[in-house]
């Protein structure tokens, strides 16, 4: 095999990129998972993300031209894979509001790491539009969904929410992904206190036994426009008791290294929740996540305020080796720490930061 070398790592003949070490930022942490946010469009207006004073009609959403087609975002993905990318979930936005979404999912399920192996593909969904994609998805490659749910209750949820969406419909949703094969899916709770604190046994009981992974969010300071106050938040810890009130729970070892939700397991051998602590706990440390924006813009954290183009190098097609460049670039100077000095940061309250919906969770 011919093979030429770079900064970054090597080529072979077909110009595909073998990479010698795996990327790492400042802090030595790899990149390991990437996001792609496919639009900034939704169907819901979740107080907590997308509060309708500030989404409302006005709202100017990114043009369908600036949006990265599917063949440039497979092109970036099967780089990031090719140097060390390992899981990547599809997200928005509401990512099932793409059209022909499926389509993407099975450019992206073909990728390959250099050893040969598939990605861990996964996408998270409010659920109104996965009873009818479920099995589209499924066999295009989708391997697993995440749905969110903040309540059981119908008026909490339309309060949350704030759509005409019925929990029934998200539910039904949950059951088709399953049979599907998408699994386990995990539904996320995003916990407010105050507005569906009280929804945290009532979930618990539900999705308790039914092979569902219920994970429990607590609610962030993302972007501008929530309004977000330390006062709302409900801690994992909070979490857990009130869980295990009712349940007898005890921890269980992550999976892998950056995995986000802690898990705890019901001792009766029911099943499986899980808690991001955010806030409570950051987990900076082991933040192995790279976000690529709809119109193609690479963010290093979720707080980020601004990201670094890289839709231009795509649209003129630039060679492999120079996308890769500035991948490594910006991974490489890569600092960000943001949950772990978040009250230093947000007292402040002057710096800007990217909305959820735009380059999702
Ligand atoms: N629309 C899809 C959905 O809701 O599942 C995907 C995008 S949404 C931005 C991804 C996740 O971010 C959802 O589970 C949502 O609940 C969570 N999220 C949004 N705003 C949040 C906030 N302020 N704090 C914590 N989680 C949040
Ligand atoms: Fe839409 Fe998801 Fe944000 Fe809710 S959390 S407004 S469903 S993008
Ligand atoms: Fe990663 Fe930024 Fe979240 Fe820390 S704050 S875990 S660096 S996305």
């Amino acid at each position: 095999m011919q093979v030429t070398s770079c900064i970054t790592g090597y080529h072979d003949a077909m110009s595909r990129v073998i990479p010698v070490i795996p990327l790492t930022d400042t802090f030595q942490r790899p990149l390991r998972d990437l996001r792609i946010s496919v639009t900034d469009r939704c169907n819901f207006r979740c107080t907590y993300c997308m509060p309708r004073e500030i989404f409302g009609p006005d709202h100017v959403f990114l043009p369908r031209s600036q949006l990265l087609d599917f063949d440039e975002i497979t092109r970036f993905a099967r780089i990031a894979v090719e140097n060390g990318v390992r899981k990547i979930r599809l997200t928005g936005g509401e990512p099932l509001l793409r059209k022909n979404i499926e389509t993407l999912v099975g450019m992206l399920a073909a990728l390959r790491t250099p050893d040969g192996e598939p990605i861990d593909l996964t996408l998270t969904t409010n659920g109104t539009l996965l009873g009818k994609k479920a099995h589209a998805l499924k066999q295009a490659g989708l391997n697993r969904v995440t749905v969110s749910l903040d309540a059981l209750d119908e008026t909490i949820f339309a309060n949350m929410s704030d759509s005409g969406v019925s929990v029934k419909t998200v539910l039904a949703s949950i059951d088709q992904a399953a049979q599907a094969g998408l699994t386990p899916v995990k539904v996320n709770m995003v916990v407010r206190k105050g507005i569906n604190d009280h929804q945290i046994l009532p979930m618990a009981r539900y999705f308790r036994g039914t092979g569902h992974i219920l994970r429990f969010i607590e609610y962030m300071d993302v972007g501008d426009s929530n309004g977000w106050n330390f006062d709302e938040v409900v801690t994992g810890a909070q979490i857990i008791d009130t869980v295990a009130s009712e349940f007898s729970l005890e921890p269980r070892d992550p999976d892998y290294r950056g995995q986000v939700a802690k898990a705890w397991r019901y001792t009766d051998g029911q099943g499986e929740i899980g808690v991001i602590t955010s806030v409570s706990q950051p987990f900076c440390g082991d933040c192995t996540r790279l976000r690529l924006s709809p119109e193609g813009r690479l963010f290093t954290c979720l707080f980020a305020s601004s990201g670094h183009d890289i839709r231009d190098m795509l649209r003129a097609d630039l060679p492999d080796q120079e996308v890769l460049g500035r991948l490594a670039s910006v991974w490489g100077a890569r600092t960000d720490r943001y949950s772990e000095h978040r009250g230093e940061q947000t007292e402040d309250g002057t710096r800007k930061k990217i909305e959820m919906s735009y380059i999702g969770g």
